[in-house]
């Protein structure tokens, strides 16, 4: 089975007029999930990464399997209020509104490299948030990688704009 075709369309949510694009289908096919990861760290194989971080929530599964491939450690980026110890939280621009994310201040050291994972990347407001995270606390970010590139949204140019490398696999228009 082909990545495109392991993800599954669901119009109308979480909001009448989205057409939500689902990787649940692609994680629970063994061979589609295997290929996604192996195809995400290709770049990197053999390179020395030291952390994965990935966003909540979908971005923990995929970032998890890449860390571990990569023999990398893993680092949660997550909702508000949600990591037990110290934290530094970045605020960014919604359609309406505003959300934050946040990282354990000890979770990175100055000086690592790190690779940032998410299933998707939209607009890029999520992603370019977590550089911020990730560089105000001295890590160097390698790439950013994504299975589902959505290029009508910009978030990707916007990333390589931040100087971050971007990878994805599959594009939807
Ligand atoms: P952005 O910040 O606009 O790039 O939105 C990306 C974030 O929203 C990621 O954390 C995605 O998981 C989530 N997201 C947005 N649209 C979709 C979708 O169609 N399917 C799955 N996740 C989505």
């Amino acid at each position: 089975m082909n990545l495109v075709d392991s993800i599954r369309t669901i119009p109308d949510y979480p909001k009448p007029g989205i057409l939500f694009r689902d990787i649940t289908t692609l994680l629970g096919a063994p061979r589609a999930f295997r290929r996604a990861v192996d195809e995400l760290v290709q770049p990197w194989a053999g390179s020395k990464i030291d952390k994965v971080a990935g966003i909540e929530a979908r971005g923990f599964i995929v970032g998890g399997a890449v860390a571990h491939q990569l023999s990398a450690g893993f680092v949660p980026i997550r909702k508000t209020g949600k990591l037990p110890h110290e934290t530094i939280s970045v605020t960014y621009a919604l359609e309406y509104g505003t959300d934050a994310i946040e990282v354990h201040r000890d979770a990175i050291a100055p000086g690592e490299q790190v690779i940032l994972v998410d299933d998707l990347v939209a607009t890029g407001g999520t992603a370019a948030a977590a550089v911020e995270l990730i560089r105000s606390l001295g890590g160097t970010v390698v790439a950013a990688c994504f299975i589902i590139d959505l290029p009508d949204l910009g978030g990707a140019d916007k990333l390589r704009a931040l100087d971050v490398p971007v990878r994805t696999l599959v594009s939807f228009e």
